[in-house]
């Protein structure tokens, strides 16, 4: 590992000619308002077509067996899961997001009963915990935060992970909390969510304080959309509430200021966003229609019509694979967690991790709580590995394909929005933060900035750039003391775009533009 660090140390960055591109391995000049490229943003998925690809070699697999398969059979047990993990059902992973207090966590444990994964029983249990702890309107959001730490604060401290499904569609929810400090298991459970649920109170002054400066509203929603997250269910919660009962009114008056903080972050309100009006305590317009004699003017879907009808982008289930490892730990071998994003992983593949270039074999997958043969794109999964030790292993490092495998970088080309820096300080070369890129938590400097973008003509600007303030987009190069495996936002989007933080603020958002040609000099 230290000796490709070296090695890469020494890759030493392109010079820049000025009036010339920013550099030679700058691959593109897009507005970071830019929606992602066409093949990404695409939404037209039918997971019918994905299976299909799929299906052919895995079947072949399964009707000529070699020996090598024969030697890495699994038990019956395992085949009668495959079925199911073969089913019709796509799988989607969601992210609740929005301010602290605005109910993710009651909603979250509502659709967990709606749909039949907690019965009354323990419903019950929750109920009377909350009660003894004079908490009682808290006891649906028991089922989503599940340690007794949470349970006293009330507040949902780690992305808690649950999965329910509805017609058409297996989901995991990835539960985020809303609390300030939290925002960092925000960012790690929005970099695996395909849609976002952004839950925004109607109470009387809870909307205000959640949107205005300083909560968590505006900022949970730029990271979403940097993150990834393409599609976006707003609910507009806690219409029971006697301060609203089921008002028009205030739902409209909540769409209508939402609308243009949405625009500006780059979501297609028409396409990409539904608002939809809840109540998450008392599961109202959830997984059926809204009840007229409550609320007679919604005519729209309930939330879980709505989760269903949502169409994402195909992942590619051929493309070569990646997988993000966002945990580790030992269980009789060593086992890594996180959400492939390209690629299928098959029981008894040779697979790279990355950036050290540390060839393992899959010993077995496990999708939710059953062990599958082979896990497509979209899922989250654990794997379990021969041939690397559970200490080798970070956060951030990729399991990748052996015959394209993801190169590490110690530098790279990036465009930057800044949204709010300390102090109104200015951003200039020198500029240190920490980097946080799908799971990669990594401190970084900006080394140089190369020409800043005009945000009305979205043209680079011609004058060379030396600092720039809030507000500015800017082409900078970024640089990092211990290799990191990114992509060109344009080839990977959930693997080329990243937040800046300092100091528990996000001070930018950006996508990699441009990778040294070599990479990883192993390559
Ligand atoms: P989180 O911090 O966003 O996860 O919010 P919680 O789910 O913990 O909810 C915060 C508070 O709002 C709790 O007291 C909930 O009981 C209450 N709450 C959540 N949803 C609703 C709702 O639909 N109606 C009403 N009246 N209260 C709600």
């Amino acid at each position: 590992m230290e000796e490709v660090r070296e090695e890469n140390a020494a890759h030493q960055p392109t010079p820049i000619v000025e009036g010339a591109e920013p550099s030679d391995w700058s691959q593109e000049d897009e507005m970071m308002t830019d929606d992602p490229p066409p093949s990404t943003e695409t939404l037209t998925s039918d997971p019918e077509d994905i299976k299909d690809e799929v299906t052919p070699s895995f079947q072949s697999m399964q009707l000529e067996p070699t020996g090598k398969e024969k030697e890495i059979a699994a038990p019956e047990k395992v085949e009668e899961l495959d079925e199911k993990e073969e089913d019709k059902k796509r799988h989607l992973n969601v992210v609740f997001i929005g301010h602290v207090d605005a109910g993710k966590s009651t909603t979250g444990g509502q659709i967990l009963f709606l749909s039949g994964q907690v019965d009354d029983r323990t419903i019950q249990k929750y109920e009377k915990e909350a009660k003894d702890k004079s908490r009682e309107s808290w006891y649906m959001a028991y089922i989503m935060d599940t340690n007794e730490e949470e349970r006293i604060k009330g507040k949902t401290v780690e992305v808690g992970r649950a999965h329910f499904e509805t017609e058409t569609t297996r989901f995991t929810i990835l539960d985020a909390p809303g609390h300030k400090s939290y925002v960092p298991n925000m960012i790690s459970g929005a970099s695996q969510a395909d849609i976002g649920v952004l839950v925004i109170s109607a109470r009387k002054g809870e909307f205000e304080t959640g949107y205005e400066r300083g909560g968590q509203t505006r900022e949970h929603v730029q990271l979403a959309k940097t993150l990834g997250v393409s599609k976006l269910l707003v609910v507009v919660n806690k219409m029971d509430d006697p301060t609203v009962m089921w008002s028009k009114q205030r739902f409209d008056e909540i769409e209508s200021k939402m609308t243009p903080f949405l625009k500006i972050s780059s979501y297609n309100v028409k396409k990409d966003v539904q608002f939809l009006p809840i109540s998450g305590l008392f599961g109202s317009n959830m997984k059926t229609r809204m009840d007229k004699s409550v609320c007679d003017w919604w005519n729209g879907p309930c939330l879980f019509e709505a989760l269903d009808a949502i169409e994402v982008p195909p992942r590619d289930p051929n493309g070569p694979l990646r997988m993000p490892i966002i945990d580790k730990f030992k269980d009789m071998g060593t086992v890594v967690m996180g959400k492939i994003e390209s690629g299928t992983i098959c029981e008894g593949d040779s697979l790279f991790v990355m950036p050290n270039k540390v060839s393992v074999k899959v010993l077995g997958i496990y999708a939710d709580e059953n062990k599958v043969r082979r896990a497509a794109p979209g899922e989250n999964v654990r794997v379990k590995l021969s041939g690397v030790e559970e200490e080798d292993i970070l956060a951030g490092f990729v399991l990748s394909s052996v015959v394209k495998p993801i190169a590490g970088f110690s530098e790279f080309d990036a465009q930057l929005q800044i949204l709010e820096l300390l102090d109104n300080a200015i951003f200039t070369a020198g500029y240190k933060a920490i980097l946080h890129i799908h799971a990669v938590v990594e401190e970084c400097e900006i080394v140089e900035l190369l020409q800043e973008i005009d945000p009305k003509t979205r043209k680079p600007k011609r004058k060379k750039v030396l600092f720039v303030k809030n507000g500015a987009v800017v082409v900078c190069r970024i640089q990092v003391n211990n290799l990191i495996c990114v992509e060109n936002f344009t080839d990977f989007p959930q693997l080329g775009r990243f937040t800046l933080r300092s100091e528990g603020k996000t001070v930018a958002v950006g996508k990699v533009t441009g990778l040294p040609p070599n990479g990883n000099p192993d390559f």
